[in-house]
């Protein structure tokens, strides 16, 4: 492909929601979360409370999650989410945290029952303070978006459903192998829609075999008749281990990048605005940019991933059915949550990586002014590539609208090419981990990603 500046190749090379990625997570000794927990003292961190079953395994799946899991087996699962709260709980006591983000991901949450709902609700209200006006934020799938576990999330404050629509063409969702139709997911949304949360986001994937620009405008324009507040446009991937890796499953990554540009632009004239290469957001949207920079959050249940200051950890990376029950098992066995066994410790060079990774994918971007006191030193003499990607067009300094702030921001051009830059962030040491771990899990190599380069 060529860009502004001479041949980028695939665009297409890793999608950087965290760093460092969970491949690179190894076993710890010695670890105490209560040496680390002064992170969490007062306002402003997140809750993560991971639910990881589902109805089927999509094809493109590389999240921990299960199938065909009982009742018994959910609920030997919350037993265990419980135990962990009532000693997190005790841990944070002395620091009176309180949570301004709270989200239940998965998997697929809505697969417990009404009763099960409840009590998940139930043991993380008794353990956990939130924020006066927190965020609270779900994940749902159209076949399990029911109205009776709608109104219980209603009732217990969720202010964000996300829903894994994907596309709204039968055989675009056979090929990925979706659970639902798309007629279930109309009904979903209409119900959604009736329910009248406050932020209702709808997932869609472009570069699915089969599927054309105008089918993908097609599904979004589906989308926007039931007037969602977010779309989210995610790239197919097919990665470590995912179901469709097997049969060979490789997207186009050049229609995908046209798909991109087509719909990208189609929702920015559909009154959207773009925050990143993924994330649409309606422009009556007026919240505010809440993220506090340091993204300290505490993952309850097993597979989801905690963040304390330096200190990131989670059960060990696992997608396949074998190796998730294999965890799930080990998490329920579980005596002393107090005990970090797997993650990573990060240098004060990894934390500048991190930073930059996780605010220049997404707007307003890097403020460079709070980078400079924060870290002691400026962004751009820690990592020199982002002035050749100035020059190349990535980036531009820009000033929020009415505020006296310098922020270092994708432009429009550069957002398109978010999962191509930021790979190039990743250090060689946390590179290197990552390669081991796939040489490890893939001895045939990544079907998609290709080579990463080196800043
Ligand atoms: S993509 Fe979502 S719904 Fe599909 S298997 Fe993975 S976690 Fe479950």
């Amino acid at each position: 492909m060529e860009g502004k500046s001479g041949n980028i190749g695939n665009p297409y090379i890793q999608y950087m929601y965290s760093y460092p990625h969970k491949t690179a997570y190894r076993p710890l000794k010695g670890i105490s979360l209560r040496n680390f927990v002064d992170v969490m003292a007062g306002k402003g961190h997140g809750l993560y409370l991971h639910i990881p079953f589902c109805q089927g395994k999509c094809g493109y799946c590389n999240l921990f999650s299960v199938t065909g899991q009982g009742t018994e087996a959910m609920e030997r699962y919350l037993d265990g989410v419980e135990r962990q709260a009532r000693q997190y709980r005790e841990i944070l006591g002395p620091y009176k945290t309180e949570f301004s983000e709270f989200t239940i991901g998965g998997g697929t949450p809505l697969l417990l029952s009404e009763r099960q709902i409840s009590r998940m609700f139930e043991l993380v209200n008794s353990c956990f303070a939130r924020e006066e006006k927190s965020e609270a934020g779900i994940e749902t799938a159209p076949n399990q978006t029911e109205k009776g576990k709608l109104k219980l999330l209603k009732d217990m404050g969720i202010t964000r459903v996300s829903i894994g629509v994907q596309s709204f063409v039968d055989e675009e969702l056979l090929s990925l192998r979706r659970n639902h139709q798309a007629r279930r997911a109309k009904q979903a949304l209409e119900l959604l829609a009736w329910m009248d949360f406050p932020c209702v986001n709808v997932d869609l994937i472009y570069g699915i075999p089969g599927q054309t620009v105008d089918s993908l405008i097609g599904s979004i324009q589906e989308a926007l008749r039931f007037g969602p507040d977010e779309i989210f446009l995610y790239p197919l991937y097919v990665k470590h281990g995912a179901g469709l890796a097997g049969e060979g499953m490789s997207p186009d990554w050049q229609y995908a990048y046209r798909q991109y540009k087509e719909a990208s632009g189609f929702l920015r004239s559909s009154g959207f605005r773009q925050d990143s290469m993924r994330r649409f957001v309606r422009k009556r949207d007026r919240r505010e940019f809440s993220e506090c920079g340091f993204g300290t959050s505490l993952a309850l249940g097993c597979g989801g991933r905690s963040y304390l200051g330096r200190l990131h950890f989670c059960t060990p990376y696992a997608i396949t059915q074998k190796t998730c029950l294999a965890q799930l098992e080990e998490f329920e066995r579980t005596a002393d949550f107090s005990v970090v066994s797997h993650g990573i410790l990060l240098t004060d060079e990894e934390m500048r990586r991190r930073y930059v990774i996780r605010h220049l994918l997404i707007r307003p971007g890097i403020e460079l002014r709070r980078y400079e006191e924060h870290f002691n030193a400026s962004v751009y003499n820690d990592f020199p590539v982002l002035k050749d990607w100035m020059r190349q067009g990535f980036l531009q300094e820009e000033k929020q609208e009415g505020a006296d702030k310098k922020y270092l921001a994708l432009t429009e051009w550069g957002m398109g090419f978010s999962d191509y830059l930021g790979p190039m962030l990743i250090s060689d040491k946390v590179r290197e981990k990552m390669k081991e771990w796939d040489e490890i899990h893939e001895p045939f190599g990544d079907p998609v990603s290709g080579k990463l380069k080196k800043l």
